[in-house]
């Protein structure tokens, strides 16, 4: 005999009777398993549900970290335009001190080597440094520079060395040139003329009289015909006499200064009047004083 099931349905309201349905057993599986896959199929749905907004989270992760990323290229763009700016603008400064630099090495009379950086001169004659193309380089050529300014600091230290011995102020301030350097008529008479070893400034007694260069004084005394004289040694084979003065200062050995009051003007020695005798050698070979204010 087939089992038989059924469900009573009662209405909440009295007033209708209860509906009686009846089914077999096999109605019933098939009702169970109904009920079974459409649990599953509702259980698959919300896993796919869960997979898919896993999946959608993800790709707005995705594109909101590729809209982060566009912003971050741009803002690297912009930052490589300002730099190749700064680029540009490090060229130019490269080139004035390459130019300033040719022309240092050029007073100071250094071998032009075209600098550390490779200075060199373009088609129409111009100085051109070369250009850097990036940063590095700009880097690289500022480095270079920076040790070429080393060499030409060094090389001007020597130069105003150089400078500091050779004659460049007069040995009076208050004196008028009175005679130059050469042959000229025997200022004391006799018709004839001599050697003028020298050049004479005409100043009154006692006037300061200067060391033309810095140097070691090598004589200090009175002597014959020029009186109280001083000599100093500037080196490079470079000396100076300054006679027929009232008094000498400078001691022998003393190493003295450009500038420096060494004596004061007076007329001894063989003078017709007050006066500052000025002279030079290089060499031992007399020379005439004025050469070196060329
Ligand atoms: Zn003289």
């Amino acid at each position: 005999m087939k089992k038989k099931y059924s469900i009573i349905i009662v209405s909440p309201e009295n007033a209708k009777t209860p509906r009686q349905i009846e089914f077999t057993l096999t109605v019933k599986k098939i009702l169970i398993s109904c009920a079974a896959l459409f649990l599953l199929a509702v259980s698959l749905l919300a896993a796919a549900n869960v997979i898919q907004a896993a999946y959608i989270k993800g790709v707005q992760q995705k594109i909101a970290y590729n809209e982060a990323l566009e912003k971050e290229i741009e803002a690297k763009k912009l930052e490589i335009e300002r730099l190749n700016g700064i680029t540009a603008l490090i060229n130019a400064d490269l080139q004035a001190i390459a130019e300033y630099e040719s022309e240092i090495n050029s007073v100071l009379e250094m071998p032009s080597t075209g600098g550390a950086a490779g200075i060199s001169r373009g088609g129409s004659g111009r100085l051109e440094a070369p250009v850097a193309g990036s940063l590095d380089e700009a880097a690289a050529h500022v480095a270079a520079y920076a040790r070429s300014m080393k060499e030409i600091y060094s090389a001007s230290l020597a130069f105003n060395e150089a400078l500091r011995h050779l004659p460049t102020i007069y040995p009076t301030r208050n004196g008028v040139f009175s005679s130059g350097y050469g042959y000229r008529s025997n200022p004391f008479g006799g018709g004839y003329s001599e050697f003028h070893d020298g050049v004479d400034f005409s100043c009154p007694v006692g006037s300061p009289v200067y060391a033309v260069a810095a140097g070691t004084v090598t004589s200090s005394s009175y002597e014959g015909g020029w009186g109280y004289k001083v000599t100093i040694s500037h080196g490079n084979g470079i000396s100076t006499l300054y006679a027929h003065n009232s008094r000498n200062l400078a001691q022998v050995g003393t190493v003295v200064d450009k500038g420096d009051v060494i004596a004061y003007s007076g007329n001894s020695g063989r003078s017709t009047g007050a006066h500052l005798h000025f002279g030079a050698s290089v060499n031992g070979v007399s020379v005439n004083p004025l050469s070196f204010y060329d």
